[in-house]
């Protein structure tokens, strides 16, 4: 089974509200399709998730040219011969001039973006070619996982009693644990909207807070106690993204609050680091975003050997695959909100669906997802 063709399909759809968690407001909710056909007919299907969409789009059309006619059953050779491009491209390609690929080390996030997709892709056709879902071809006995409702964005349109009747509507529709943001506001205003969504939530969901990087250690100290009265599940992305990963085992010593991070990361040694160093109990390593399943896997393997936790960051119609196969597999993060997260209502012909608190992937070659290609292309960039 060789490659025949990679092409990148970029779409962009203007969101209802303007959405913003603590460092950034969001106006579109983005995604890049990656299609791979092969010499016997099949075609697999990854996403990138991200909003840079350019350039991610212009690394994979330079690397479908170093990887067609390549077996696609190759994934660990393809993700290495990718990943040498972000470091040490010019000497492993003596058959061709890297820098006229426009290839350079400032390249990095782009090419490991590119890389999710094409991986992603690889192991959608794994599955087509051996008529298997993803979950069972890695080895998962069920294909149901725990899931959880992401949302309690910030909204200037939006006052605090409406994030509560949010979260709560999630729970109405099944779920058992919720997400929200914290970090946006003021201490005294984000730990107001934390207790009303307990209030408003009971005490038996579990509830998640999302800080996206936004305190300092020190702010970040006070944070913790401060939600500490509120039963905090996990604390997720709670200090800047320059003391990320030791600053963690600081945090930790303050408080029991489980800490979560591994989103924004792009490789697994920075992984291995947010484990050995920063001693966090979940991580959600984003396959979409960097590294692919093959990286999600490597690093799911290291993680249970320390006792970690997997979860997932977006796009649980991939990586729920991996959180129910792997042995410490937790949950995966969805979004219920159609407003918020109109491609997972929009963007599928076909896909897992969501029942109650699970995430229930269906028996489909690969990732079991068809795409709606109208949608794609009504949005396309
Ligand atoms: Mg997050």
């Amino acid at each position: 089974m060789k490659i025949k063709s990679i092409k990148a399909h970029a779409l962009s759809v203007p969101l209802k509200y303007v959405y913003a968690v603590a460092t950034e407001p969001f106006t579109v909710a983005t995604q890049i399709i990656v299609e791979i056909t092969t010499d016997n007919g099949l075609t697999g299907l990854g996403t990138i998730h991200g909003r840079a969409a350019k350039p991610v789009v212009e690394a994979v059309e330079k690397l479908s040219h170093l990887l067609i006619g390549m077996d696609a059953h190759a994934h660990e050779a393809i993700w290495a011969k990718i990943f040498a491009l972000t470091n040490d491209g010019a000497k492993i390609y003596k058959d061709g001039d890297t820098a006229s690929m426009g290839f350079r080390t400032a390249q990095r996030q782009p090419i490991m973006a590119a890389q999710a997709g094409i991986d992603i892709a690889l192991w959608d056709l794994k599955g087509k070619a051996c008529n298997l879902p993803v979950w069972r071809l890695l080895g998962g006995g069920s294909k149901e996982i725990h899931a959880y409702a992401s949302g309690g964005y910030y909204r200037k349109d939006k006052p605090v009693e409406i994030v509560a009747d949010e979260m709560a509507a999630y729970i109405e529709q099944g779920f058992t644990a919720v997400k929200m943001k914290t970090g946006g506001l003021p201490l005294a205003q984000d730990i107001d909207r934390v207790r009303r969504v307990r209030e408003a939530i009971g005490p038996d969901a579990d509830l998640m807070i999302d800080a996206s990087r936004s305190y300092s250690l020190m702010q970040a100290v006070d944070a913790i106690h401060a939600f500490e009265p509120y039963d905090v599940f996990w604390f997720e992305e709670p200090l800047h993204w320059y003391d990320a990963i030791r600053g963690m085992a600081k945090l930790t010593q303050h408080s029991n609050t489980p800490l979560t991070c591994g989103e924004s990361e792009s490789h697994l040694w920075a992984c291995r680091d947010l484990v050995d160093l920063g001693l966090v109990r979940y991580l959600n390593f984003d396959c979409t975003r960097a590294g692919g399943v093959t990286e999600w896997l490597r690093i799911a393997s290291y993680s249970h050997a320390h006792g970690v936790l997997m979860t997932t960051h977006h796009d649980p119609q991939i990586q729920g695959h991996l959180a129910a196969a792997v042995p410490n597999g937790y949950c995966v993060e969805v979004f219920a909100d159609e407003d918020r997260d109109p491609l997972w209502n929009n963007l599928f012909s076909q896909r897992a669906e969501l029942r109650g608190s699970k995430l229930v992937l269906n028996d489909e070659p690969g990732f079991g997802y068809a795409i709606n290609w109208d949608y794609v292309n009504k949005y396309r960039v």
